[in-house]
Parts: C-alpha cells; sequence; structure tokens
C-alpha cells in the first residue's frame, strides 16, 4: 500500500508519522520547500499562537520548555520542523511540488496524482489512497472592493507579508480586525506615520495578560520535573476552553430572541467581556461605542488581548475607522460617507477563503464525479474525512472540524489520522481495495451537523464570519463536542463503510 499525502504542514507531517508506524509506504507533496504550512507562510509581525502550546502541541510530542504560554510563529514553526526531523517526515516529502489533480483510476483501484513542480514541468504519481492535508486557512482572500486593483500604492495580504515594504512614516491604512489583524496592529502601529484601521465588525477579546509573557523559570521547572503537572496542565486546558466552555455559546431554547446574546450563560459572557472592555476604554468614550460587538460571544473567534488592542488604537497616529468602504482609489479608501482616508500602504487583514476546501485542485472520484460539482460551492463529508464517491480519498482538517472556541486543531487532526489509519487498516486486513463512506450515512451525519450547528453561537447569528460559505451554512465547523469527535473517530464502525475489490 502506498499513500499519497498533499500538505506538510502540521496535518501532514502528523499524517506520515502515523503512516510510518503502521509501516505504510507514504510519499508527502508539498508546495513550498520547507515543512511547518500556516506556521511557516504566515510571518507577519506579532505571529503566535492564540491556543496555549501545552494544548497546541501533537500529544505523542509534548515539550515541556516551551518558552511561552503562546508561543511566536518562529518558535511553532522550529516545533513543527524539529517534529519532522525526528519521526523522519522530512525524508518522506517531496518539496516545491503542488498536486493539481487526483483521478479515481477504476480498473486499477488507485488515484492517479498530477504534481506541478515549481519549475512548471510536470509529473504524475500513482497512490493506493490519498491523505489530503492542505488546511482550511491556506489561501488568502482578498475583499471583494470596488476599485481595488487601481490602488497606486505598496499592498499586501496578512498571510503573504512583504517585509520589503518600509512602513516608517508613511500613511498606512488596514482592513480588517479579525485574529490575524489584532496581532500585527499593536507591532505596526508605532512605526507607522498614520495608521486607519477599517473595522466592519467590533471582535469580542478574551483578556489574557499572559498572552505575550514567557513562562516564568519556576512553573517551566514544574512543568520539566514534577510528574504529571505538565499533563494535567494540558488536560485542564483542554477542558476548559473546549467541551467546558461550550455552555457558554449554547442557544438556549426559550430565550428571547435578541441580536447579542443566546443564552443565560451566553448573555453573562457577553457581560464580563463588555466590562472588560468599557475599563480598557473608560477614558475613550469615543472609541468605546464603536469597540463593544453587538452580535453574541462564541459567534465569531474571540481574540486574546492584553492590553495592546486599546493601547493601539489610543494612539495619536492611530484611527479607528467604522464607515464602510464605498470604494478603493488610487491614493486610498473612500468611506460610505465620501470621505478619502489616504494611503500609501494598504494591508489587507481580511482572513482567507475557508469554504473552499481543497480549490484549486481538481478532483475527479468514481464514474468521472467531480468533487467541486459534487460540493457546488458547501463542501461537505462525513466526519470532514470521507466524501461518498471519493474511495480511498480522505481529508484532515476537513469539512465541518473547525472549532470556534480554544480547542486545538491538532486535537482534530489526530483524531481524523487514526480513523484513516482504521480504513487503511480494513483495506489491509479484508484484502479490499477501496473503501468508501455509504452515502446515506454521509448526508444523515450532514442533517444531524447542519441542524447541531444551529444551537450554537456560531450557527445561530447572522454576523459575517469565515464560519460560513456563501450559502450561509456553516461548512467549516464541528457541531458537537470534542469527546463526541473522539469517540467517532476511534475506529471505522464497518456497516458505514463499502468496500470494493
Ligand atoms: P478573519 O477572522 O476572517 O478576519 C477578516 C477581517 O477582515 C474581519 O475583520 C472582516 O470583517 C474583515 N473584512 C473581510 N472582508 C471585508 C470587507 N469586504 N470589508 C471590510 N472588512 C472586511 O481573518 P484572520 O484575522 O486572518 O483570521 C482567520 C482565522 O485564522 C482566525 O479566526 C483563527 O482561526 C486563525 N488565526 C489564528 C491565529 C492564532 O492562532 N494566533 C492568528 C491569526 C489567525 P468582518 O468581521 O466584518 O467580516
Amino acid at each position: 500500500m502506498h499513500v499519497v499525502v498533499i500538505g506538510a504542514g502540521m496535518s501532514g507531517i502528523l499524517a506520515g508519522h502515523r503512516l510510518a508506524q503502521a509501516g505504510v509506504s507514504y510519499e508527502i507533496i508539498e508546495k513550498h520547500d520547507d515543512v511547518a504550512g500556516t506556521w511557516l507562510v504566515n510571518t507577519y509581525p506579532g505571529c503566535r499562537v492564540d491556543n496555549p502550546n501545552h494544548n497546541y502541541s501533537y500529544s505523542f510530542a509534548q515539550r515541556h520548555d516551551w518558552p511561552f504560554h503562546f508561543s511566536t510563529q518562529d518558535v511553532l514553526r522550529d516545533y513543527f520542523r524539529e517534529c519532522a526531523r525526528e519521526f523522519g517526515v522530512d525524508q518522506h516529502v517531496r518539496f516545491g511540488s503542488e498536486v493539481v489533480s487526483a483521478t479515481w483510476d477504476e480498473p486499477a483501484a488507485q488515484w492517479v496524482l498530477t504534481i506541478r513542480r515549481s519549475d512548471g514541468s510536470e509529473a504524475t504519481e500513482r497512490a493506493d489512497a490519498v491523505i489530503s492535508a492542505v488546511g482550511q486557512l491556506s489561501r488568502p482572500k482578498l475583499p471583494d472592493i470596488e476599485g481595488r486593483e487601481s490602488f497606486a500604492g505598496e499592498w499586501f495580504h496578512s498571510a503573504q507579508w512583504n517585509p520589503q515594504v518600509d512602513l516608517a512614516g508613511k500613511k498606512v491604512v488596514v482592513i480588517g480586525t479579525g485574529a490575524s489583524a489584532l496581532q500585527f496592529l499593536p507591532i505596526i502601529a508605532p512605526e507607522c506615520g498614520t495608521l486607519a484601521i477599517f473595522q466592519r465588525t467590533a471582535p469580542w477579546l478574551a483578556p489574557t495578560p499572559d498572552y505575550h509573557e514567557p513562562v516564568p523559570a519556576g512553573l517551566s521547572w514544574l512543568y520539566r520535573n514534577l510528574p504529571g503537572y505538565s499533563e494535567f496542565n494540558r488536560f485542564s486546558i483542554f477542558w476548559r476552553m473546549g467541551d467546558g466552555a461550550l455552555e457558554g455559546v449554547r442557544v438556549e431554547d426559550g430565550f428571547p430572541h435578541r441580536p447579542d446574546a443566546v443564552g443565560v450563560m451566553n448573555d453573562f459572557v457577553r457581560e464580563l467581556l463588555t466590562q472588560y472592555l468599557r475599563a480598557e476604554f473608560a477614558d475613550r468614550p469615543d472609541l468605546l461605542e464603536h469597540v463593544i460587538p453587538n452580535y453574541p460571544v462564541g459567534a465569531k473567534r474571540g481574540i486574546r488581548d492584553n492590553g495592546a488592542w486599546a493601547a493601539t488604537l489610543k494612539r495619536d497616529n492611530v484611527r479607528l475607522v467604522t464607515d464602510g468602504i464605498e470604494r478603493i482609489e488610487p491614493g486610498g479608501v473612500r468611506t460610505a460617507t465620501g470621505e478619502l482616508v489616504e494611503a500609501e500602504v494598504l494591508i489587507y487583514g481580511s482572513g482567507f477563503e475557508a469554504s473552499k476546501f481543497l480549490e484549486p485542485i481538481t478532483i475527479t472520484g468514481r464514474a468521472g464525479l467531480d468533487l467541486h460539482e459534487q460540493w457546488e460551492g458547501d463542501a461537505r463529508a462525513y466526519l470532514g474525512v470521507a466524501m461518498p464517491g471519493f474511495p480511498n480519498f480522505f481529508c484532515l482538517y476537513g469539512p465541518n472540524t473547525n472549532i470556534v472556541l480554544n480547542g486545538s486543531i491538532i486535537y482534530f487532526s489526530e483524531c481524523g489520522t487514526r480513523l484513516i489509519l482504521g480504513l487503511l487498516g480494513r483495506l489491509a486486513r479484508t484484502g479490499a481495495r477501496s473503501i468508501e463512506i455509504r452515502r446515506d450515512v454521509h448526508d444523515a451525519f450532514n442533517e444531524a451537523s447542519d441542524a447541531a450547528n444551529l444551537k450554537w453561537a456560531w450557527g445561530w447569528s447572522e454576523v459575517s464570519s469565515w464560519y460560513k460559505n456563501d450559502r450561509g451554512r456553516s461548512a467549516t465547523n464541528w457541531a458537537f463536542t470534542l469527546l463526541e469527535y473522539w469517540q467517532r473517530t476511534l475506529a471505522p464502525v464497518p456497516e458505514e463503510w463499502v468496500l470494493g475489490d
């Protein structure tokens, strides 16, 4: 059995490691020249993980010497590099190569992949199974604003940060106030001549005093030396920030319909976080009225804050612009009220094409079935892993496996990998050549998932977020508990899958 994994980021390294442990031959196709995926690519100033490292790390590669509670991009990139090296995964990666298509060859029961190298040449590779590990947040999204192409100054997206552009003394405009923007804005603000921040929707802030702090020496000593201390810390984070936090975002039956709360607990959390904002902006009522969100906590991702956001917005050279954007012009951004906010540099903190799963890869399954045509822009899978009509093709961090609260995506990828290894194990043990999810099982799961997503703040609220696709359906988020994903991915349920000769 030979498996091709697409992508050598967090999920791809994990898949490679588990395949090797199972004695399966594999190769990883990676478009960049190094491993680490999102932690390689996102180099914007201030980039760091917003989930404590003890949780955001592989269960089988725990470190007890993280330098920060929430480490910086370079630390995470190096961690994934070290894991790839330690587990020998880097030896299996074909770098500078991108999978452009995958086609199921029915008679051979194999996938035929077309791989484009960085020099433009193409190669073909066969695999008994394919694991997609391309991530959800790897394709930057530029906002659909009239005149974007006409801008005469320098511009770039946060995920394609251009260090050659000197911001010193310049008129800088940033569009977006999401997780990426709130990390780089406090760092660049002191450099810029002026900094205008276009906010469409205010983010909820999660007060985190130690967000930028190093792990104190005494605590680090405990992690390293006191048996069980580090593990219990990990479990405690996992519970508090995972399933333990879900009650705060549950839509409560009978709760009065309001735009900013979905239940008594959710309203209580809203009040707590509003108090934080009131305290942070107590001396700036002009800003306060614009920074309190008008949607429920949990409808969008909360953003960690140690006071940096208020300090940035209060700077003399910084202006928060909440008027809508009319268009982009050569000299800057025209607001809906007719003002031209001048810009020499325009930075898009505008997020990612999260719902466009597996684009731009062409994937052709049984009987010429095109995956993107089957999805029609509304990606679905069974447990995020498998799609009917596409035997032996599996996804990690696929549709409906993202989380809004601070669980860890690594957990989802570890669970998904275990299920995929179970499926490959069934092929090996039964001698079957293909395994595919039953369409009715897939459809029933998706129906239940859609219904369950509507019972959480992110599915209920109509506020804009990358959790919903163009149809307004949450195609990204897991609708149940973390525990349930663990249970459902322990091993394949044999009756749910169709084996083929
Ligand atoms: P994002 O959360 O999707 O934020 C995009 C921002 O751009 C939002 O403020 C959005 O406004 C704004 N925007 C988009 N189109 C616009 C338009 N046409 N006009 C005006 N504003 C527009 O993207 P992100 O900040 O890159 O974060 C994405 C996700 O990546 C996060 O939720 C998180 O899961 C992950 N992330 C994690 C970390 C970390 O772990 N440290 C750091 C960064 C990102 P609206 O809110 O009104 O839509």
